[in-house]
């Protein structure tokens, strides 16, 4: 194991015995098919209506100006708490609209542009309007009138929900406060049977040399939202689901510890509960067998196995930021390769029958070509994508609201 990891590992503390790792040589043998199995979803995702939203922001996307034009709008448009801020943002972008969106909201965005200096309080309203039309796809509006209906339309047979609720970085406890409880009414709603959370969401910004008083402290904000989960077993919609998000790899060991202590908690010893794991990072294998033979013991003692979501890793360009400050290596893959065989490596480990008896994964993606060996190697390990009778499915695929919908349909 510690041949594999390339040289700007940083290694987690805790050593770990060198566990069976499946021989990955059947893996290559699976390429052929999965190029195949990725043609014919892309065939079967031919027939599947594309979204007008998604089609919008494909084109403008497409633009050499559309991705700068739209993070600057985000930015310095809808971010502002000041419309005359907002207005004159408005002013600088809104010559640079992407031609490919339609008359319509060209239109609007010129006029928007124009008028925003002398009336913020109604172009910037309106221009905001046009953006929020054009990412619709994506994001769902969780006011309570908005959110029952969305998620009637989008729960389908064979489809669990997970709603992550989005925000600004968290700054102070107030915030922090606020963030729980918009997450706990969304554990308390019978149509709601799975969310997201995130450390950074759960308490202020911590001292990196603080690391038990924030483990502490995240684990006691936190602890309210799963007790609420737990005490929902046995009700007909059953407990929510709380999956732990990852975020940047000065969190990574907070985050496990967080999640161990969470679970530890003796009423919480038959919660099922998730966690991600980032592929990108050269120390995900390790701690994938460090969660595997905790949650192994967890299960042999009688407590509920747990879930890993695999994704190879949001916060790449934040995680070189870090390193370019500091001058130290990044904590990521050195290459798109690396990451994709680490990928590929942790899948390889934990998709075992014996495994997955206490750790279930949840393979998270949308590049075709590894959801569709993962798919294979599913089928070949005898593994199961669906729920039989109490237990749920060895392996879930996940992926995000809007993107690739027809491909995520095939799949
Ligand atoms: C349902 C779902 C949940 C998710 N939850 C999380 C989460 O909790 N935390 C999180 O961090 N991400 C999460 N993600 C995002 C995920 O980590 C990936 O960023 C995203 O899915 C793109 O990867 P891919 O395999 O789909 O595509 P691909 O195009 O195959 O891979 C892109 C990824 O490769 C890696 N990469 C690209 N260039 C380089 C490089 N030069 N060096 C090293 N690595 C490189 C990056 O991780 C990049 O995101 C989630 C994704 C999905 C679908």
């Amino acid at each position: 194991m510690v041949q594999d990891v390339t040289e700007n590992n940083v290694r987690m503390s805790i050593p770990v015995a060198h566990p069976v790792i499946p021989d990955p040589a059947p893996l290559k043998a699976l390429a052929p098919a999965a190029v195949e199995q990725v043609r014919t979803w892309l065939h079967e995702a031919r027939n599947h209506p594309t979204n007008f939203s998604a089609r919008q922001l494909a084109g403008v996307l497409k633009d050499p100006d559309g991705l700068d034009f739209t993070v600057g709008f985000v930015d310095r448009v809808v971010r502002p708490e000041d419309p005359a801020i907002a207005a004159e943002a408005l002013r600088d972008l809104a010559p640079r609209t992407p031609g490919f969106l339609p008359w319509p909201m060209r239109a609007a965005m010129g006029a928007g542009g124009r008028l925003a200096p002398a009336v913020p309080q109604l172009a910037v309203p309106a221009a905001r309007k046009v953006l929020r039309e054009l990412v619709s796809h994506l994001i769902v509006d969780a006011t309570e009138d908005r959110l029952g209906p969305a998620i009637r339309k989008l729960k389908t047979p064979g489809t669990r929900l997970n709603i992550n609720l989005l925000g600004e970085a968290i700054l102070g406890r107030g915030e922090a406060a606020k963030r729980m409880a918009g997450i706990r009414t969304l554990i308390e709603r019978d149509d709601v049977d799975y969310v997201s959370v995130k450390v950074s969401a759960a308490t202020a910004p911590h001292s990196p040399w603080a690391f038990e008083e924030a483990v502490t402290e995240v684990t006691e904000s936190l602890l309210p939202l799963y007790e609420l989960a737990a005490s929902q077993a046995g009700t007909p919609a059953g407990s929510t689901f709380i999956n732990l998000d990852m975020e940047e790899y000065h969190d990574l060991d907070m985050t496990l510890a967080v999640f161990m202590r969470l679970m530890d908690t003796p009423q919480l010893r038959t919660l099922e509960a998730g966690i991600v794991l980032q592929a990108y990072l050269p120390d995900a294998l390790d701690a994938m067998i460090r969660l595997q033979e905790w949650s192994a013991r967890r299960v042999a003692d009688g407590g509920a196995p747990i879930k890993v979501r695999v994704v190879k890793g949001a916060n790449l360009p934040m995680e070189h930021v870090q390193a370019s400050l500091t001058g130290w290596p990044a904590a990521t893959c050195a290459s798109k390769q690396d990451t994709d065989t680490n990928y590929k490596r942790v899948l390889n480990y934990a998709l075992t029958e014996e495994r997955t008896r206490s750790v279930r994964i949840g393979v998270a993606g949308h590049n075709l070509f590894d959801i569709a060996l993962a798919w294979l190697m599913v089928r070949d390990r005898g593994l199961s994508t669906e729920q039989v009778g109490g237990r749920r499915p060895d392996v879930e695929f996940e992926m995000l609201l809007g993107m690739a919908t027809g491909q995520a349909e095939a799949v």
